[in-house]
């Protein structure tokens, strides 16, 4: 989950506010909460709610979970103006709805266009490649210096949404002098290059177009560009498509609504796919990570009102496994199986049927090469995630890199450095 605060003047710009969910929490709110389950935490957010008429605006960089999902918890605590594009508003504003603070948050919406002065800070939106629409990386100008919070992205030249990724206009940062590169250390263990959603398109077709029996394809409900490639393949092999979830169906709405759905595409209500042949049938679900009460769990159970599996049938893993899901996910598996129903995931897979939305090691390369930082600040990562992105950044000849942890404070200007454990942080209980 992300939570960033960028200080300048006495004032402060928060850059994302995400949750996770797992449950490390914070000992006081173990306490507090009597052992009860929380599935969702969020950061704590005492320092910056405590000086609250000091934090000028929130940036929100994209719709993912780990960026957006803290907002209906914490803004009452904040109660500042959020700047993000269309996608990521709409998606806020469902969200906000379900916590009784409808029209109650100002959101301003902003695109590349726009130029916002929030305070002592200048904002400038850059497009980036990622998993879901509308990405962005922000470029952030201060009296002493620019910064670019990369956010998550990925080098992607097909996307299938949104437009390619721009090199030309990483490439000419590089002549602007940029003083530090705030970035996505989530594949850098991984060398070479992420795979392009073109690519997974191609896999997923060659996969699906042999069988003949019901496909169901788990995916991560905030991928719209694999739900476009998915219901391409069902125009392709003669499937009708239908969706079961709630973040699936969601998701699929605020897309249309926002044109990032080709009009082509057609999906068919989910009630109606019990009455098709099992070859016509392309099911995509939730539930990847063997969630119990997601569809595909239910489906291996058995106890899906809407579809109900057979032998013969293939279900197909679209997705990662998510560290720490590896037993519910071979629990959900082995379940499917006892049905009689085949399971391709895509970590044994021969044809690629996932892609990340992250910069694998080569990307970080290139990224470090067009920009030319005098500082790289890894971020989003586990430890040795941002050890090995500030690997790649000495490599790349980037002078000074800071690895750091939660409630560190890396000072940029006029002298650059670490503070450790300025800030205390923790986690808490948003959600059971
Ligand atoms: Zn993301
Ligand atoms: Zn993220």
């Amino acid at each position: 989950m992300n939570m960033n605060l960028y200080g300048h003047d006495g004032q402060w710009l928060m850059v994302d506010c995400g949750v996770s969910f797992d449950e490390p929490l914070t000992p006081e709110y173990k306490d507090k909460s009597d052992g009860q389950r929380f599935d969702v935490v969020a950061p704590d957010p005492t320092f910056i709610a405590s000086q609250k008429e000091n934090l000028c605006g929130m940036v929100i960089t994209h719709a993912h979970e780990d960026h957006v999902g803290a907002v209906p918890y914490l803004w009452q605590r904040l109660r500042c103006p959020i700047y993000t594009t269309p996608f990521t508003a709409e998606v806020l504003r469902r969200k906000l709805s379900e916590t009784g603070l409808a029209g109650k948050v100002p959101i301003i919406e902003v695109d590349e266009a726009s130029f916002c002065q929030v305070g002592p800070f200048q904002l400038e939106w850059l497009a980036v490649t990622h998993s879901i629409p509308e990405p962005y990386a922000i470029k952030i100008t201060t009296a002493l210096g620019t910064i670019l919070h990369t956010a998550d992205w990925k080098i992607d030249a097909q996307p299938i949404t949104g437009k390619p990724f721009d090199a030309a206009m990483y490439r000419a940062l590089g002549q602007t002098n940029i003083l530090a590169m705030v970035g996505d250390s989530t594949n850098a263990l991984k060398p070479g290059f992420s795979i392009s959603e073109r690519n997974c398109y191609d896999g997923l077709l060659a996969t699906i177009r042999p069988l003949n029996g019901r496909v169901v394809v788990g995916c991560f409900g905030s991928n719209v560009a694999r739900l476009i490639s998915l219901a391409r393949v069902a125009k392709k092999t003669g499937r009708y498509m239908a969706l079961y979830g709630r973040s699936l169906i969601n998701m699929y709405s605020i897309a249309r609504k926002l044109n990032h759905w080709p009009d082509d595409l057609t999906l068919i209500d989910p009630a109606h796919v019990g009455y098709l042949p099992p070859q016509e049938v392309l099911a995509v679900a939730t539930g990847s990570q063997g969630e119990r009460r997601a569809a595909l769990s239910r489906m291996a159970r058995d106890e899906h009102h809407q579809l109900s599996l057979d032998k013969g049938d293939t279900v197909i893993f679209s997705s990662i496994v998510i560290p720490g899901n590896e037993n519910s996910v071979e629990a959900l598996i082995r379940q499917l199986q006892g049905l009689g129903v085949d399971t391709i995931h895509s970590e044994n897979s021969t044809l690629p049927i996932h892609a990340s939305g992250h910069p694998a090691a080569e990307e970080l390369t290139l990224m470090y090469n067009w920009v030319r930082p005098q500082i790289a600040i890894p971020v989003h990562g586990e430890p040795e995630h941002l050890s090995a992105h500030a690997q790649i950044a000495k490599t790349a000849g980037v002078r000074k890199r800071y690895v750091g942890l939660n409630g560190d404070l890396y000072q940029l200007a006029p002298i650059s450095g670490i503070r450790r454990q300025v800030i205390k942080t923790g986690r808490i209980p948003v959600r059971a």
